[in-house]
């Protein structure tokens, strides 16, 4: 059959002609009586050509009818499987968002403690974070759409044409290789994960992570302009969003969500 489970990541639905073997071995199971499956892949039989698909281990008497449903799956039955799965991550994520968060490549938040004990009875730096959540949230569509796949696809194709991500490059290059084959599911949830950090709930946990990202001494770090510039000009304002959008894909992209929720 065509589609099978993948139990990993709250079971998301797989195509046997995208499934890599390696990765999945043991966690494919079949969508209709949730027995274990197998992929055989693609190959070539008396000189026809045999396509991909998921074999059942062990002979259950229901297999035909398995490989009947499954094989009548409409548009809706995927979506279904799809919403199924991306509600059982966003429960784990909703509880452990900032434990995930930590494990980013981009952005060390090890200081965070720290760093909200040195600015807690500061005003001007309470308003820099209420600025910047602004800055993030309303540029949620750009962040989640567009900054997360541009800046992943730098990142897998090694481009060289961004000097901060150039800098990470060696740190990213076995990350890469371990998701390589799981790149596009990676970046849903890298994209789902971001939605539900920039949405109303998780107002606490943004100010976690912009309380580092607006740290002076971080900022500075990153892009001289962001201290030496007037604060609230509108190139100062260009500036700060840029770099807060930019950090917050990077920190999404490079967290390995497969691994985290699997
Ligand atoms: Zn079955």
């Amino acid at each position: 059959m065509e589609y099978a489970l993948l139990t990993k990541i709250g079971g998301e639905l797989i195509e046997a002609s995208k499934a890599d073997y390696q990765d999945y071995y043991g966690f494919l199971k079949c969508p209709v009586c949730n027995e274990p499956v197998f992929l055989r892949k693609g190959h070539l039989r008396n000189g026809k050509e045999i396509t991909a698909s998921f074999v059942h281990h062990k002979a259950v008497p229901e297999i035909s009818t398995c490989e009947l449903r499954v094989g009548k799956y409409s548009q809706e039955d995927i979506e279904v499987f799809v919403a199924k799965a991306k509600k059982q991550r966003l429960q784990k994520l909703n509880i452990s968002l900032w434990k995930y968060l930590k494990t980013n490549m981009a952005v060390s938040f090890r200081d965070y403690e720290k760093l909200r004990h040195k600015t807690r009875n500061y005003q001007l730096f309470a308003d820099l974070l209420a600025y910047g959540d602004q800055c993030i949230t309303n540029n949620i569509d750009s962040i989640v759409e567009n900054l997360i796949p541009t800046i992943g696809e730098m990142i897998k194709n090694q481009d060289d044409n961004i000097g901060v991500i150039m800098s990470m490059l060696d740190k990213f290059n076995s990350f890469v290789n371990d998701l390589k084959s799981d790149w596009l599911l990676h970046e849903k949830i890298a994209k789902e994960s971001a939605e539900l950090f920039l949405s109303p709930q998780m107002k606490e946990i943004r100010y976690r992570a912009l309380t580092v990202l607006c740290y002076p001494d971080n900022m500075n770090l990153m892009n001289k302009d962001l201290i030496e510039l007037r604060m609230n000009t509108d190139e100062w304002i260009k500036i700060f969003t840029n770099y807060l959008t930019l950090q917050i894909a990077l920190i999404f992209i490079s967290i390995n969500w497969i691994k985290l929720l699997s």
